[in-house]
């Protein structure tokens, strides 16, 4: 079993010809809830390719809290370990005009998947195959994982987004770290590369349509991206995480589930939406062959 342990949220979008100035009131055309948060969108992506998977995360007692855990029932994710707080469930409210975005978060009840939680699963954390992590959570509740996973050995995925919250010494605990370019810039600077050579198999740098590169040890391996036209490229990375986790504990090499996750996520840009366009196994592998 795979556990992820993040972020839940609602994607609260709404569409308008004119940003709002300051005090004034204007009238949007389009508006949206949709699943999102990047803890959910990667046991989604993992799910749908039928790998079980369960979430540790946290959703409100509100509404949003009950459609968001329903969400992950209906995809099949082992939603036991999601608890119900007193803060309100977290919401990411995106403007949208034009090819412009202003987006603000509110971690909310993000933010009550503490130690204590970690705590209350240790049994579930312990015997799950991969362990899938990303930075939307308290950073206390990051360090103690990995803790607890270099302990008992248990393999652990990071996904640095956001890249701000990244410590370097975390780097020697995980087992695969998968930066897109912008946060690998953020992370190590311009010359990332000489940071993937020092730590082979191990860092994997997507490239948005250009792919994917890691260090196999020898030389730096470019898996080059599947040509495509991109409708919506959101949660192309959850994709690519949790398709590359997926065949990881199905037993493939890293060379493998980086080809895997890069045709998954190549098919997730194809339709809306964050969760909406991340593909089953059937579709993977019609693209493979
Ligand atoms: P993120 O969504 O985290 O910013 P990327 O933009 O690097 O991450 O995209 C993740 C993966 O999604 C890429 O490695 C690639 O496999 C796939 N992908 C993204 N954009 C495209 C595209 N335009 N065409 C084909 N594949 C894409």
């Amino acid at each position: 079993m795979i556990t992820v342990i993040g972020s839940i949220n609602m994607d609260i979008a709404i569409q308008t010809d004119i940003f709002p100035k300051q005090g004034e009131t204007v009238l949007g055309n389009l508006f949206t809830t949709i699943p999102g948060g990047k803890g959910a969108n990667q046991a989604v992506a993992v799910a749908r390719l039928g790998s079980q998977v369960q979430m540790v995360g946290a959703v409100g007692k509100d509404s949003f809290g009950d459609e968001l855990k329903s969400n992950l029932e209906n995809e099949n994710i082992v939603v036991d370990s999601v608890v119900r707080t007193s803060n309100s469930t977290g919401i990411a409210n995106i403007l949208l005009h034009d090819q412009d975005n202003r987006i603000i978060v509110v971690p909310g009840a993000n933010f009550d998947v503490t130690k204590d939680l970690i705590d209350e699963n240790m049994e579930l954390i312990k015997k799950s195959s991969l362990i899938m992590l990303q930075l939307e959570i308290p950073v206390e509740t990051i360090e103690y994982v990995l803790e607890i996973c270099q302990q008992f050995e248990i393999p652990v995925l990071l996904n640095p987004a956001p890249a701000a919250n990244f410590k370097r010494e975390w780097i020697e605990k995980v087992t695969f770290l998968t930066p897109n370019e912008t946060e690998c810039l953020v992370m190590f600077g311009a010359d990332y590369e000489t940071v993937l050579k020092q730590y082979p198999n191990k860092i994997i740098v997507t490239l948005g349509g250009d792919g994917a590169a890691y260090h196999n040890g020898s030389e730096i391996v470019r898996i080059a991206g599947y040509k495509t036209t991109a409708i919506d490229t959101t949660g192309a990375g959850d994709t690519f995480n949790g398709a590359f986790a997926h065949a990881i504990t199905s037993g493939s090499s890293i060379d493998e589930a980086v080809y895997f996750a890069n045709i998954a996520a190549s098919l997730s840009v194809e339709k809306f939406g964050a969760q909406g366009g991340m593909p089953t196994l059937q579709e993977v592998n019609a693209r493979l062959e």
